[in-house]
């Protein structure tokens, strides 16, 4: 026979009970919404002086790169499907988003996409480099790495306003320099993934260099991560 007390212990474990599957479906409510989150530098700020300044890192990873990823989850908020895609996913199908987001989105995507490649493609000055196939195709596409320097500086330099130089596969030549204005890349125009690219805006170089955009990008080839960069190229694209 069951006692009264044992039917109360029997009603509240089944209370209990039914309130876990409750309990598993806001967890899992929670854990799908997944938002996009600012990557960790990958050295210290003051790692690529003297070419780039550890107070411009600082402001430029902290605040700009920040921006565009709160921006970017504000963009998308109640959209758990596109939180959910890698940013290159995001930016490479701009069009089947809703008009009302879609500049928002793309400004702030590619300013995700573009700033976690960038820190990804510097390091310590004095580092190794190109070699192997990458110089090779850098010797095929441009006469050397004078010639690609000479070429990505004046794609860099001549990008009016603010935007980014890079370097991409090339269609007869193993390499090829194309620059993009704003947040925009060579991906969002269904084009390849990048190899190498730089930031022109003028957040990226004013504090130490002013408006003297060329020193930057001359400075910014002493930080450049050719290892990273011969993965980038040596990926299947
Ligand atoms: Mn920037």
């Amino acid at each position: 026979m069951i006692t009264r007390r044992e039917m109360l212990q029997t009603a509240a474990a089944g209370a209990a009970l039914a309130a876990v599957p409750t309990l598993f479906a806001t967890a899992k409510a929670q854990a799908k919404t997944k938002v996009f989150t600012l990557p960790k530098l990958p050295y210290a700020y003051d790692a690529l002086e003297p070419s780039i300044d550890a107070e411009t890192m600082k402001i430029h990873h902290d605040i700009h790169h920040q921006g565009y990823v709160n921006n970017l989850n504000k963009a998308l908020a109640g959209m758990p499907d596109w939180l959910s895609k890698p940013v290159g996913e995001v930016i490479t199908h701009l069009k089947e988003l809703p008009e009302k987001v879609r500049i928002a989105v793309r400004n702030n995507g590619g300013g995700h996409y573009n700033h976690s490649f960038f820190w990804q493609v510097m390091t310590r000055p004095g580092g190794p480099g190109p070699k192997g196939d990458l110089l090779k195709a850098i010797e095929s596409s441009f006469g050397g790495l004078d010639g690609f320097k000479k070429a990505f500086t004046t794609a860099a330099t001549g990008r009016f306003g603010s935007g980014w130089a890079w370097l991409i596969p090339g269609k007869d030549k193993p390499l090829a320099i194309v620059s993009s204005p704003n947040q925009d890349n060579p991906l969002m125009a269904g084009g390849p993934r990048p190899i190498l690219g730089v930031d022109v805006w003028e957040h990226a170089y004013y504090l130490k260099y002013h408006a003297a955009r060329g020193k930057y990008v001359e400075a910014w080839y002493n930080v450049v991560n050719w290892d990273h960069v011969a993965a980038n190229f040596a990926r299947k694209r």
